[in-house]
């Protein structure tokens, strides 16, 4: 059997529903159940879950275009995608464009892990491909870059040189995983991650206990995947609060574009295969074999395995295809027209929010200063504040946080906010979404940095 790679495949033949009954029971005896109750855990419950995909139907038909008008377009991109060029993923370019064009992203930004066989961004992928726009970019020594020529020398130089001669061929340099740098202090960089899929995974200490039980994996987790597997993909979805206040202090010194970092490698997944004589063999998704389970010994498995010949796959799972991964989160450019060029330019200026698009599609969001006749989009420098505006709307009424150096300011509820700019200060806006009983972060804005006149 093949695992399907744009969709969660579970099979679980007709036992299914009696053995999640039992997998609680297995839960339940575990001794590490007591530490099963951290947040995205809490939202695997298949009440929860069902809870979310109604809200996030309700608001899909509640969605309405913004009133307030850009000269700028929007345009969904991904950015810190692995593919087959990273030791870590084995993902195509025609996987990760087919998961591009269902997820409605225009632009992909690779982050390949450097090797010495090949140089990313000769070898790398670019160009369009159906429609998707690829860049070759890479993550090393702590960042993201995006270069517009080879920087294959300068790879083990450091990371500030290694960002210097990035920004010598004109390309983009991101801070990546912040989780590891609080400390760091690099010059001249394009931005930072704002959120990053994968450090939002690590911290969720009770899912990963589950996932790395193949019995919890299997029980538990994999039918409720298979019924809710973009609600299952977000449940580890929080506030990014340690990697914004990095952000806010970044920018209180020079401009920082805030990006959204996917992190996508599809790599996570379990498939189990029948050996015969009552074995199972767990392989991971790249293939790697993690073990073997005796049947005998776990009888819950024994439905699964009846009457299959041996090399028959009882049970694949596949948690993170780049399907899932590119509809959770993506950085959205605002450009006059779909180019490498302009994306390079948005990116640059901070023309460009994060939103968690797996909610509600935010396309048309708007923040802006206005004042003196004219307005400024996102990322601008604005030199005098007086009687400067600024104003936000969103295709959904949220809650709008208005943040000055980081801190909140104003709070306003409805499908725009503004504020009378009080005094100069780094501003930016976050609109946060009710989702059922959770009120979720939706979408992050770059900041309006706005300076005495
Ligand atoms: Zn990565």
């Amino acid at each position: 059997m093949k695992t399907s790679t744009h969709k969660l495949r579970v099979k679980l033949e007709t036992t299914r529903l009696i053995a999640f009954a039992l997998s609680f029971l297995v839960l339940l005896l575990s001794p590490g159940s007591r530490c099963l109750s951290g947040n995205a855990l809490d939202r695997l419950r298949p009440d929860r879950l069902e809870a979310v995909e109604k809200a996030v139907a309700a608001m899909q038909r509640n969605r309405q275009p913004v009133r307030l008008k850009s000269s700028l377009k929007d345009y969904r991109c991904v950015i810190h995608v692995h593919s087959f060029l990273s030791h870590d993923s084995r993902g195509t370019v025609d996987e990760i464009v087919q998961a591009a064009r269902a997820a409605g992203v225009r632009v992909v930004m690779f982050t390949e892990h450097p090797d010495s066989e090949t140089d990313f961004f000769v070898d790398g992928h670019r160009g369009w491909r159906n429609g998707v726009l690829l860049i070759p970019g890479a993550e090393t020594s702590g960042l993201l870059i995006f270069p517009k020529a080879s920087v294959r020398r300068s790879l083990s130089a450091g990371p500030q040189k290694l960002a210097d001669a990035v920004r010598a061929t004109g390309g983009l340099t991101f801070l990546s995983h912040v989780e590891k740098r609080m400390d760091w202090e690099l010059k001249g960089l394009t931005g930072t991650e704002i959120y990053n899929t994968h450090a939002d995974f690590k911290d969720e200490v009770g899912l990963i206990k589950a996932l790395t039980n193949p019995l919890t994996l299997l029980l538990q987790i994999a039918p409720v995947a298979e019924r809710y597997p973009q609600g299952v993909f977000a449940a580890l979805q929080d506030y990014p609060a340690d990697y914004l206040r990095k952000w806010d202090k970044l920018c209180a010194k020079s401009p920082h574009t805030g990006i959204a970092a996917n992190d996508a490698h599809h790599n996570q997944g379990l498939r189990a295969t029948y050996l015969g004589d009552g074995r199972v063999r767990l392989a991971d998704a790249l293939g790697e074999s993690i073990g073997e389970l005796d049947v005998a010994k776990i009888p819950l498995l024994a439905p699964l395995v009846r009457g299959k010949p041996p090399g028959d796959v009882v049970m694949a799972i596949d948690l993170d295809p780049y399907l899932y991964s590119f509809r959770h989160v993506s950085t959205h450019l605002l450009m006059p027209e779909l180019s490498e060029a302009a994306v390079r330019e948005a990116l640059r200026k901070g023309r460009a929010y994060v939103a968690f698009d797996w909610m509600a599609d935010p396309t048309g969001f708007l923040f802006q200063a206005r004042g003196r006749g004219r307005t400024w989009p996102m990322g601008s420098e604005v030199r005098g504040i007086d009687g400067l505006i600024l104003q936000a709307a969103a295709p959904l009424a949220g809650q709008f946080r208005f943040l000055c150096n980081g801190q909140e300011i104003s709070r306003q509820t409805g499908r725009s906010a503004k504020l009378l700019v009080p005094k100069p200060g780094v501003y930016r806006v976050e609109v946060w979404l009710q989702l059922g009983s959770q009120r979720r972060i939706w979408i992050l804005s770059n900041p309006i940095y706005c300076r005495a006149g």
